[in-house]
């Protein structure tokens, strides 16, 4: 039988269907009996898809953002003509190694840098061989360094914890008044539809981050509750919150983690970004964000 170590270069080729007939049967008869691998392709894909979602997302409000967007598109498709076809067993591959290298390399960037970087482009670059050759020679653990900048996304996490936590009264309860919260946030306001889990919407608010700010949607489900948040991932990138570890539901890829006894969990959807806080469990809260289109 082939080995994970043979298959492993392959198979972000495989899942871009770029491999020989031969190649690819040999990947797909190593992913027929080792899940591992089999996990690899399944979060390359997700973590593929939110790129394109990304890209293809078109109601973007600001000039400088698509010519941000598209300088590192073009980049990106440079980089790529480069590559040639001979290359593919080494080409770097995608791995969550990679992305907390990308993450750290962003967040290394002074505050104002940072801000005016968007979640786009360390989508983009962590696609880039660039990004995962930075991390490519250490497999096993993940590198540290630049740890002590990462602050300000913990802080995040802290604060939006607290809010749910203090469950202050809504300032607007109709669903129609969130859109005058959108010059405020900078994303559109598109309200997570829950009624499947049987949630109902309590009443929603803006709520400071940081220097900026994010609309706090309440939740009630059963007797736990749902705090949503929904942000600029321009601003604060879902991808910066290190702490969290991805998980890839159905075909999307899920950020989860644990602070104060409440789960929480990550994810940015066609240019929006999306934190969730409850007492229900990690899976069922990855479950509800996955669930968000
Ligand atoms: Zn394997």
């Amino acid at each position: 039988m082939t080995r994970c170590h043979e298959i492993r270069p392959y198979l972000e080729a495989f899942v871009d269907d770029e491999l020989s007939t031969d190649n690819a049967l040999r990947v797909e008869e190593h992913l027929g009996s080792c899940s591992t691998c089999g996990e690899e392709v399944r979060l390359t894909r997700a973590l593929k898809r939110s790129l394109r979602d990304t890209i293809l997302e078109e109601d973007r409000p600001t000039l400088a953002f698509r010519t941000r967007l598209a300088e590192v598109l073009a980049e990106e498709v440079a980089r790529e003509e480069q590559r040639a076809p001979v290359a593919i067993p080494w080409r770097k591959r995608v791995t969550p190694v990679a992305f907390a290298a990308a993450a750290v390399a962003v967040l290394s960037l002074s505050n104002g840098e940072w801000s005016k970087l968007s979640g786009w482009s360390t989508s983009l670059s962590l696609l880039s061989g660039e990004a995962a050759s930075r991390s490519h020679d250490d497999e096993s653990a993940p590198t540290h360094q630049g740890a002590s900048v990462v602050a300000n996304p913990q802080k995040i996490i802290d604060q939006l914890v607290q809010y749910h936590q203090a469950a202050t009264e809504p300032e607007v309860t109709d669903r129609s008044a969130l859109l005058r919260f959108e010059p405020q946030v900078g994303v559109p306001m598109r309200i997570p539809e829950l009624q499947q889990y049987g949630a109902r919407f309590l009443g929603a608010s803006v709520v400071p981050v940081e220097r900026h700010r994010a609309a706090s949607l309440r939740y009630n489900l059963g007797e736990h509750r749902v705090t949503v948040y929904l942000f600029n991932p321009q601003v604060v990138p879902v991808r910066s919150l290190q702490e969290l570890q991805l998980r890839v539901i159905g075909d999307r890829a899920v950020f989860v983690g644990m602070r104060n006894g409440y789960s929480i969990a990550a994810i940015e959807q066609r240019g929006v970004g999306y934190m969730i806080a409850t007492d229900l469990d990690d899976r069922e809260s990855a479950e509800l964000l996955a669930s968000i289109r």
